[in-house]
């Protein structure tokens, strides 16, 4: 099961496990008032074209500034906030700052990583929905990001939340794609509008032929099922030109932005004026 949830759950036996057990314990001492203390923040990466020139979306990722570890990896302190009950209110919190931002970016998607046990909670459909509304933000503009951990559990509840919640505009990615063992399957069955090709494929592509194979085929699958192909992990110019060539509609990783604040977000989409004031927006 615990495979299931994401690779996330991994971390804690990468590291030493004496380590494992503090750091554990300070997360679950710590992340409950963090949201109040105003601890945890959003950085969003930019998605781009192929080509790298166009800023097609951002992806929110949360980020815990601990008043006496400094940076928490999301990796290290999401597993505990789902063990400990947390992540839905977590969750709840980085939907509603991602709108936030997401009101001064027209034109473009704002990403938001969900996890298996938040979308299972009975009241995720409505609190997604309630949430956008409160915050007046264009459903069609939210896409949620999925990993298999979602499915695997209940297909059924999954299918009917995903399908209420695109009902409502809400379009839904699925994350680390090619990581799973199932993956195929629930392509067909669920209405994903993306696959995001997990960045471990892209680690190996230099040092081994099957891995660009792997990504060749996983680009071209995608487009015959219609589905947009995101690579994330992008950190070499090679890499980004065999993707363009092989015909991944969309990039993401270190070689064109690392996740950045929302007001380096304004900046690169031209917000901000030459004296730093935000210029009128255009018209949606
Ligand atoms: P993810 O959704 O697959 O996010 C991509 C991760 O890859 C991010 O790590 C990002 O900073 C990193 N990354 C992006 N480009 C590159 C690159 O070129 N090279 C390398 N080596 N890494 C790159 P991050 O921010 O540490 O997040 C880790 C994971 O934590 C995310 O994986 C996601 O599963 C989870 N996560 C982050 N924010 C949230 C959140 O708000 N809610 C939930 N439920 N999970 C989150
Ligand atoms: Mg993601
Ligand atoms: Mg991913
Ligand atoms: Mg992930």
């Amino acid at each position: 099961r615990a495979k299931h949830e994401g690779r996330n759950r991994y971390s804690f036996f990468e590291i030493g496990m004496d380590q494992a057990l503090r750091l554990r314990k300070m997360v679950e001492e710590d992340l409950r008032g963090a949201i109040e203390r105003s601890e945890l923040e959003l950085q969003y990466q930019p998605q781009f074209s192929a080509d790298g020139r166009r800023i097609v979306g951002v992806e929110a990722l949360v980020r815990w500034n601990h008043p006496v570890h400094g940076s928490v990896s999301p990796s290290a302190f999401i597993p505990v906030a789902e063990e400990r009950g947390l992540i839905s209110a977590l969750g709840e919190w980085v939907l509603r700052q991602a709108c936030r931002s997401a009101r001064n970016w027209k034109g473009i998607t704002v990403a938001v990583n969900v996890s298996p046990i938040q979308f299972r909670q009975k009241d995720f459909v409505s609190t997604v929905i309630r949430i956008l509304d409160e915050e007046r933000v264009d459903p069609t503009r939210v896409e949620l990001e999925l990993t298999e951990g979602v499915i695997v559990e209940d297909a059924d509840a999954a299918e009917n939340a995903m399908m209420d919640l695109r009902a409502a505009g809400l379009r839904f990615a699925l994350d680390d794609f090619g990581t799973g063992y199932s993956s195929l399957i629930y392509l067909r069955r669920f209405a994903f509008d993306k696959i995001k090709i997990d960045r471990s494929f892209l680690e190996s592509m230099e040092t081994t032929g099957e891995s660009a194979i792997l990504v060749h085929s996983i680009v071209h699958l995608g487009r015959a099922l219609g589905l947009t192909v995101t690579a994330e992990g992008v950190e070499t110019a090679e890499q980004q030109r065999f993707l363009q060539a092989v015909g991944c509609h969309q990039v993401q990783g270190y070689l064109f932005c690392r996740p950045v604040s929302a007001e380096k977000i304004d900046e690169l989409l031209g917000l901000v004026g030459e004296d730093g004031t935000i210029k009128p927006r255009a018209a949606a």
